[in-house]
């Protein structure tokens, strides 16, 4: 609950600038009505006797009130210029978006995992174009880079390191050193199952009793048959149960025991059942049934597990199993060699990258047993406060133990990881590891996914130094605050330095950043996150290892709020919630871990690796299609309005309508709604494997290139361009223009053809926005403009001679005024669509792109 926080709603970056440009819309309306509004106080005048302005004419045109016409023709302005406003632009994106969601990003077979038979989900269609502009990603490391499919690997036993085989990162790191790597073969008689890749000949078919230390060996085992709360589940033979676990590091180790001849077979509230083999003699196989008497649970706090339990002898015995530094706190004294000859196992396991546990025991007399047992039950059930006492008491009984050995556990790293961050990096993205495991274990893995390499420059702000050891022992609370604080600040003062040398640099090494919790926690205090910014800012992959769920949100808000940069978190459990919520896009791995990842996220897939198709493909197109859609539709609208707006200089300001009503009504939802729907579906610049075979094409996103307010300047100049055009062309050119009877091209005459022109140049220009040009497209524009002819051929023979509306077409047409007619507009239009490429020209000249 500590961790949890309140769940953000997210819009898009794109969609917030959006209201922004609509806000300027609102602006560039609210002017131009004031212009028309005061030109109509000022040229309203009784001189002008033929507009009949007599001392009844109604108040918008009394040339004695003129505060009043200016306030009415703004009222009328308004509703007439009100086209400007693309309401239908929010219909036309969500739609888009949605089909995007629905029909390319769930059904794209390259982000299917057929293993699990799991498809990506967009579980909102709001931030399809936001995964086109993703800066920072992010990322858990188990269960997110790796499979989280845990595998018995190697282990230690009373100070003799078992298990042959080598480790992906133990590989990488002999290739990173130019030692050829040989393959070891595998012995014939090695077992393989999921969760259990041994091979040791030494401890397999009971070969531990010729080892020198068989009664470790026996512990060992029964450690891992006796100790976990895993359920099994079907028949009872080896080859055909199941264990329900926990988690997938337990059911690996009782899944080991069972390997090393412990077949642990059968569960009830108070008795384990295993069929042991090879103990009193080689090949003997016998049930054993060990009566259960405690279960010291495993909590994240108390990091180890315990069980106390009798043997059919009635010894009593106390088995733990648990992270090597707690273990290691409640061990006996003695045995130095043992713990020290471990010790220096464990570190080569970690730095192998695999999991370790420490195992240990302890044999318990009666009466002791007795005396603590009933403080036990007094803990259980207390009301009050239970999990604080229960821990207590666990810590009266879990000490003094006697070390066996330690377990090593391989989660190998998911397909196609390290491609996939390299690929992304490509595009420009700072990938962040956030873990909660041990430092080398951390960096391992980093290494192994080409998140670090020797040539960079790597920044480590570790709490493990001795001097913070040292006061640690102390035991001061307010000292170790105040001194790892100070130590922290010296540290990130020192590498932000360093880093800003290598920065101004040319041709510098990549810098790197490697922290863990503790200095995090004092890194993040306001006062010092400044420079934890402008340092991991700088470095190309920060790891932060064993910090908590809430510090993995905190660094994503750090970027997201400090640099205000797009961020993407990835995660697959219930750890990671917090982080997924704090960044602009959350994507949860739906993996091994539950579900809570995957509720809590935008987006969810089955694989780490997806991340390529997700960012590369569908957010890079969605994010260049909807830029497009978005700046059209300002364009069209524009335009058209501003024909209108020019025509208000010619009536004396009056709001005089250019066009029919119709039109302007069916401007945005038929003449010209179609195209843009199809651009924001469709567009394609490259092919997706090309978008992935190149990721610098990423980076224009990055850069928000396709929706800068340079961008929307452009649009507004060829807006305001092409309907200057439109207008003088038409009103010009039919000006002496006469019917077939003779009589001159009245208003509606002439401002159909404009309306003509806007149809056929404003559609005729989207496709020239197009980079990709399918039926679709050829479609779309081309139904919008035969509807407008089709609607015009209708619409003129339905009005009858009396109405004051166009009758062009139809009725009165002849073949020389529809030439005219052609002539006119598709001269206009091409005048305006080939303006484009001059101007174009001289802009490159002058500002070059
Ligand atoms: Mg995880």
């Amino acid at each position: 609950m500590m961790n949890s926080m309140n769940v953000p709603s997210k819009r898009s970056t794109l969609e917030r600038k959006l209201d922004k440009l609509i806000l300027t819309l609102f602006g560039t309306l609210f002017t131009m009505c004031l212009i028309g509004a005061i030109g109509s106080g000022v040229f309203i005048d009784r001189k002008y006797y033929f507009l009949g302005l007599s001392k009844s004419v109604e108040d918008q045109f009394n040339p004695n009130r003129r505060f009043l016409v200016v306030l009415l023709t703004m009222l009328t302005l308004l509703t007439l210029y009100s086209t400007i406003i693309p309401i239908s632009l929010y219909v036309s994106i969500e739609m888009v978006k949605f089909i995007q969601s629905t029909q390319f990003i769930n059904k794209d077979l390259n982000m299917y995992h057929a293993e699990t038979d799991t498809p990506a989900l967009a579980r909102t269609s709001n931030l399809n174009e936001e995964l086109g502009q993703v800066e920072y990603i992010f990322s858990d490391k188990t269960g997110t880079l790796t499979r989280n499919l845990m595998e018995f690997f190697k282990c230690t036993i009373g100070g003799e390191i078992y298990g042959t085989g080598m480790t992906e990162i133990e590989r990488g790191v002999a290739e990173r050193k130019g030692i050829k790597v040989q393959e070891v073969p595998t012995s014939i008689n090695s077992v393989r199952e999921k969760g259990f890749n041994f091979d040791d000949v030494r401890l397999m078919r009971g070969a531990w009793r010729n080892e020198p230390n068989p009664e470790a060996c026996k512990e060992f085992f029964r450690c891992l048959a006796i100790c976990h709360t895993v359920l099994p589940e079907g028949d009872e033979s080896p080859e055909k149960i199941k264990y329900q676990a926990a988690s997938p590091d337990e059911a690996a180790l009782v899944l080991a025991a069972k390997h090393f001849g412990y077949f642990f077979y059968r569960r009830t509230p108070t008795m384990i059942y295993v069929r042991e083999s090879h103990v009193e003699r080689m090949g003997k196989i016998q049930d054993v049934s060990y009566e259960i008497l405690n279960v010291l649970e495993f909590n994240s706090t108390r990091k180890r597990q315990s069980v106390v339990c009798r043997y059919p002898d009635g010894r009593l015995v106390l088995y733990c199993k648990g992270a090597d530094t707690v273990i290691y706190e409640r061990l006996v004294g003695g045995s130095d060699d043992l713990k020290k000859v471990t010790r220096e196992h464990l570190e080569k396991f970690g730095s192998a990258g695999l999991r370790t546990l420490c195992l240990a025991y302890k044999d318990l007399a009666p009466d002791v047993y007795e005396s603590w047992n009933e403080k036990f039950i007094q803990a259980k059930s207390s009301l009050r406060d239970r999990e604080r006492k229960l821990d207590e008491v666990a810590e009266l009984i879990e000490k003094d133990l006697i070390l066996i050995g330690a377990t090593a556990i391989e989660d190998k790293l998911q397909e196609g990881v390290p491609d996939c961050i390299e690929t992304l990096s490509r595009a420009g993205i700072k990938i962040w590891v956030l873990t909660g495991d041990k430092m080398e274990t951390a960096i391992n893995i980093a290494y192994a996914c080409n998140l670090l390499n020797n040539e960079m420059k790597q920044f480590i702000i570790s709490s493990e130094t001795d001097a913070i050891r040292e006061v640690e022992e102390r035991g001061d609370q307010v000292e170790i605050a105040r001194f790892i604080k100070e130590e922290v600040k010296k540290q990130l003062k020192k590498c932000l330095d360093e880093a800003q040398q290598y920065f101004h640099g040319v041709s510098g090494p990549k810098l790197a950043l490697i922290i863990d919790g503790k200095c995090l926690m004092y890194a993040l205090d306001p006062s010092l996150r400044i420079m934890l910014l402008n340092l991991s800012l700088n470095c190309s992959s920060v790891v932060c290892c064993r910090v908590s769920p809430l510090q993995k949100a905190q660094v994503t808000s750090l970027v997201k709020k400090g640099a205000r940069k797009i961020t993407l978190s990835i995660g697959d459990g219930a750890n990671d919630v917090s982080m997924i919520q704090a960044a602009h896009i959350g994507v949860g791995i739906s993996g091994l871990e539950g579900m809570q990842a995957v509720m809590a996220s935008d987006f969810a897939i089955a694989q780490f690796r997806f991340l390529k198709d997700l960012l590369l493909v569908h957010g890079r197109w969605s994010y260049i299609r909807l830029c497009k859609v978005v700046t059209y539709f300002f364009y069209k609208n524009l335009t058209f309005t501003l024909t209108q707006f020019w025509f208000t200089f010619y009536t004396g300001f009056s709001g005089q309508r250019f066009y029919d009503d119709w039109f302007q009504s069916l401007y945005n939802v038929i003449f010209t709604a179609l195209p843009v729907i199809i651009v924001g579906l469709f567009d394609k610049d490259v092919s997706s494997s090309l978008s992935k075979r190149y990721p610098e094409l990423y980076k224009e996103g990055i850069k928000n290139m396709f929706f800068k307010w340079r961008v929307v300047a452009i649009w507004a100049f060829f807006a305001v361009y092409q309907s200057l055009v439109f207008y003088y062309f038409v009103t010009v050119s039919s000006s002496t223009s006469q019917g077939s009877s003779g009589k001159m091209f009245g208003l509606w005459d002439v401002s159909t053809m404009a309306f003509t022109c806007v149809v056929v140049t404003v559609n005729l220009r989207l496709l020239m926005i197009c980079n990709s040009i399918t039926r679709w497209h050829y479609i779309s524009v081309g139904g919008s403009i035969v509807a407008w002819f089709l609607f015009i051929f209708l619409y003129s023979g339905i009005m009858t001679p009396y109405d004051r509306q166009v009758k062009y077409l139809l009725g009165h047409i002849r073949l020389d005024e529809y030439i005219l007619f052609l002539h006119h507009s598709s001269s206009c239009s091409c005048c305006c669509t080939s303006g484009r490429f001059p101007l174009l020209r001289c802009a490159k000249m002058v500002l070059p792109l």
